[in-house]
This record gives C-alpha cells, structure tokens and sequence, in this order.
C-alpha cells in the first residue's frame, strides 16, 4: 500500500492546516526539479509530496480523505467496490450514506438493519452495540486554532455538512418508498450548517468538543452529535507530538561540536537561552518545563543551522579543517 499523505509530508495526522501547508511548502522546495535536474529519485518524491498535498492540503479535501480512512480502517480496507445497496438510490452522495450509516469512531451511530442488509453482512453495525437505538452518525472534524486563541478561549464560525431530514417528507419515505424526490426514499438530504463553536480558555490540542444534535439527522430516529477536534497551530518550526510542543531549534554546526549556547524564542515571545553541551548531535533534544502551551513543557529540539553563503575566511577555516581529517 502507498505511503499515506500525512507521512509522505512528515507530519502527524492530528496536524493543523497551516502545519501541513508549511511542511509542503519546505518539502516542495527541497526536491523541486529546479533544483534537482536529472535527479529521477527527486522527481519521484517530489511527485509524491504533490499528491499528498493534493489529498490533504485543503479543509475540504482533509476532511474527505481522512473520512474515507476512517472507513477503510472499518472496512479492513478497499472492502466495497460501486454502490454496496446494489443501486435504486440514484442521486445521493454514497460517503454521505455510508458516514451516516458508520458514524464516527465507536458511534452508536447508523441506519437500521433494513440498510446494513444491502451490505450482505459484510459490516458488524456499530448499532448492534446499541439496539434499541435509532441515531444519526456523529461528525467527527478538525478545527485549526492558534495556541493564543486556546490559552484565552474563543468562539469559531464552523461550517459542515450533515444529514437533515428531508424537507418534503420528513423521513417518512424511509425504507417505505423511493418516491420522494428530493430524497430518493433515504428520508435525508445533504445539507449545509453553520454554528459557532465556543472554545474554553486553556484548550489542549487534540481536545474534543461534543456539540450536541449536530451531527447526522436520522430520519426516524435521534439526531448524532458533531465532535469537534481542536488543532492548535503551534507555527513555524513548532509541531506537536503526543501532546507535547517540540521547536526546532537550528545551531551551527561549531556550536554543535564544540559547544555554546543559543538564543530561543517560546511559544509566550519570551526570549530564552539555551546551553548546548560540547557534542550535540542533530536530533538531541531537552525539555524545558514551563514554557510550552499554557506552562506546559517545551520540548527543544537542535537542528543543524545551514549557512548561507561562506565567507572567504570560513572557506579557508573549512578547508584547513578537511585537510586535519574533521
Ligand atoms: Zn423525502
């Protein structure tokens, strides 16, 4: 199987946006054909990056590809080929029937038996654990926010499209007829929301909220909740792992050998310096408790600071330093 987009851009799955667009942007410079000609690995990777971007680099497009993931992972993968209700419901978006039916991770969410039967069996309905329960399935989305606007709290417009019941028959036409025009007898139609999402001071990143009847309408039963992921976005040469805010921190390759100390900046602005011990290697990293998102830990990591351009008097240094056998 390929390599998933989020990997081939070096970033977590639970990234932010703007994480993904930067981490493009580095990635897409690094292996351009400009500046790799004749270089058919380059051009690979570069095409791959791409398509990844292509898969992942805008919201709609996010949210598309990391629902279909959530059903190959229900469906062991590549599990249905064509419309797995064997046709007669032309005109609906199947990922729409088949997130309404699925849910999110662990919902109770889903159509009834009359629909699981279209997939031969082939599916354990989330609703078996919940059979008396007739429910929309839950949205799960992502929502972007900066580490300020987590520390302080906010309100966010979010939109999304969900299940509602149908407007000309109300859900009556649920498996009873096909007639129904504007819902072909699914007793749904695929509509647009907006709400205002209230975030509370000192979110955590990966935080979820639950907005309560915001998910899939189900045209007989309760409506799914939406569940909101919150996605702070640590910026530029700051990402999360595990919770945990990492910064890169770039220091020449002397300071790295011989040791020394470097000047940060943490997430707060405030300034910091840093002591690099004589023999740090690119990669090594320190926590620094306290100055991460909401006195949380920071976790630094070194990096190798690249030069620009050499001065005649480093080249001659450099030189001098080859020829030792450095
Ligand atoms: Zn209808």
């Amino acid at each position: 199987m390929a390599e998933g987009p989020y990997r081939v851009l070096g970033v977590s799955s639970d990234a932010s946006d703007a994480e993904i667009k930067r981490a493009y942007r580095k990635l897409a410079r690094q292996y351009h054909p400009d500046r790799n000609p004749d270089d058919a690995a380059a051009e690979e990777r570069f095409k791959a990056i791409q398509a990844a971007y292509e898969a992942v680099g805008s919201a709609e497009a996010r949210r598309e590809h990391d629902q279909r993931r959530r059903m190959e992972d229900m469906f062991g993968g590549g599990g249905f080929q064509g419309n797995p209700f064997g046709g007669g419901f032309g005109g609906v978006d199947l990922g729409d029937i088949l997130s309404q039916f699925m849910g999110g991770r662990g919902a109770p969410g889903g159509f009834d038996a009359r629909f699981s039967q279209g997939f031969g069996g082939q599916t354990q309905s989330p609703a078996t654990e919940h059979p008396q329960s007739t429910r929309g399935a839950d949205i799960e989305a992502g929502l972007d926010i900066t580490l300020e606007q987590a520390s302080q709290g906010t309100e966010v417009r979010f939109s999304h499209r969900r299940m509602r019941r149908c407007e000309k028959c109300n859900g009556s036409s649920f498996g009873r007829s096909r007639r129904c025009a504007p819902c072909s007898g699914t007793g749904v139609q695929t509509k647009g929301s907006t709400l205002t999402v209230k975030v509370p001071p000192n979110a955590d990143h990966g935080h979820q909220l639950r907005l309560k009847e915001m998910g899939h309408e189900h045209p007989e039963g309760e409506p799914g909740d939406l569940l909101i992921t919150l996605r702070l976005d640590a910026q530029e040469g700051r990402r999360w792992e595990e919770g945990r805010l990492v910064q890169e921190v770039s220091v020449p390759v002397t300071t790295l050998l011989l040791g020394g100390k470097v000047r940060i900046s943490t997430p707060a602005g405030k300034r910091v310096q840093i002591d690099v011990p004589e023999g740090t290697r690119i990669g090594d990293r320190r926590r620094l408790q306290g100055h991460g998102h909401s006195g949380g830990p920071l976790d630094i990591e070194f990096t190798l600071a690249e030069p620009e351009e050499l001065s005649e008097s480093q080249r001659r240094a450099l030189e001098e330093l080859r020829d030792s056998g450095l």
